[in-house]
């Protein structure tokens, strides 16, 4: 997607680790008009995958989960990462090795929010492992549902994650697919 890349080239920063800073418009500050372009974006790939729900982990996923989510007409529902009072009725779970935070910690989703038998659209900020869209295929499928796609904003695809996904059968879609952070420089993979 041509806007994410020049957004990226223009503020991303590239981090010692193979990370890629992008918060002055999806990780901190957040871009309303490209949040609605990528949910646009997401929305066509996946059209005719007849979803009925939007999956993502927040809080990166949400804004541009609820975007995707508004122009398939159907509810975003974001697994949280930490437990609460709140968090009192029967859920799902799963343990995700955080590529950014390298820790391990718990994704959690009330079971009421994922019925059973569902198209569920699974999408995210960054691919890196595959950890938390992997966790979150977990979810979706011990649900009752099915995994109906994976929708990245930006892959990191010398990294491990696409592959995994790939493997497992899932249709997976990036809006943007880094080659390298080497140097501090952001190349895109060819098309
Ligand atoms: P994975 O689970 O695929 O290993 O990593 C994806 C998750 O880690 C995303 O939800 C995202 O929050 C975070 N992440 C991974 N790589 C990066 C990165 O280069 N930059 C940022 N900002 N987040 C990343």
């Amino acid at each position: 997607m041509e806007l994410l890349e020049k957004k990226i080239q223009e503020e991303g920063i590239a981090l010692p680790g193979n990370v890629l800073k992008v918060d002055s418009f999806l990780n901190h500050q957040i871009d309303p008009e490209l949040s609605l372009a990528m949910g646009r974006e997401f929305a066509r790939l996946f059209r005719e995958a007849d979803i009925d729900r939007v999956l993502t982990v927040e809080a990166s996923g949400i804004a541009i989960g609820v975007m995707a989510a508004l122009e398939l007409n159907v509810p975003l529902v974001f697994a949280r990462k930490k437990k609460s009072v709140l968090i009192n009725e029967p859920v799902y779970s799963h343990e995700v090795f955080s590529f950014t935070k390298k820790e391990t910690s718990e994704i959690i989703v009330l079971q009421k929010y994922l019925p059973a038998g569902e198209n569920v659209l699974i999408i995210d900020d960054f691919l890196a492992n595959g950890e938390a869209a992997l966790g979150m295929a977990r979810i979706v499928e011990e649900a009752g549902s099915k995994v109906a796609g994976i929708g990245i904003a930006i892959e990191k695809a010398f990294q491990p994650g696409h592959q995994r996904i790939v493997d497992k059968g899932y249709h997976l879609e990036t809006l943007a697919s880094i080659a390298s952070l080497v140097g501090g420089k952001i190349t895109f993979t060819e098309k």
